[in-house]
């Protein structure tokens, strides 16, 4: 029998929904501490229902180290006119993380 890393320790494993949801909490709380309340692409301030974090990595690669979701290293808050635009271009998506974010991994 396999057991998940998360029944090794003995804790309760978490949905994939309320996973996502603690994070998107902890980015919210970050982005309002560092008053990021507008688009970090274009500037542009726009009604805070636009924007949403985009992520540097796919979700995939966040599986087992969740903590990275709301690592500030890793979202930027952006509108959902330039999410649509980074979407499919994820080597533009790591140059952008680079300028915003620096070089850390
Ligand atoms: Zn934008």
């Amino acid at each position: 029998m396999k057991y998940g890393k998360a029944t090794q320790i003995g804790t309760k494993k978490k949905s994939r929904t309320a996973i996502n949801k603690e994070a998107n909490k902890k980015i919210k709380s970050s982005a309002k501490y560092r008053s990021i309340n507008y688009c970090e692409l274009d500037g542009i301030n726009y009604p805070e229902k636009f924007l949403a974090p985009a992520h540097k990595k796919k979700r995939v690669w966040y599986r087992g180290k969740e903590h990275l979701l709301s690592s500030e290293d890793h979202w930027i808050k952006i509108c959902t006119s330039c999410h649509g635009f980074i979407e499919s271009k994820p080597y533009l998506t790591q140059l952008i993380f680079k300028v915003l974010r620096g070089g850390k991994k």
